[in-house]
């Protein structure tokens, strides 16, 4: 699987939720507050939280 946004790139984490790709400089949680069954193994949601606490 490679980033929906960078088709070229291989992903770098994958969302289990919607199965999407996402490389490392796109990597966020594309749906932060609804509910994910995947949420707690998920990569894209752990650095999505990482960086909201980094940037606030
Ligand atoms: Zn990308």
């Amino acid at each position: 699987m490679n980033c929906i946004n960078h088709p070229d790139r291989k992903a770098f984490s994958i969302c289990q939720k919607y199965n999407l790709g996402y490389c490392q400089e796109c990597c966020t949680c594309t749906d932060p507050k609804g509910y994910c069954k995947y949420r707690t193994q998920c990569i894209a949601w752990q650095i999505c939280k990482k960086s909201k606490e980094h940037s606030a």
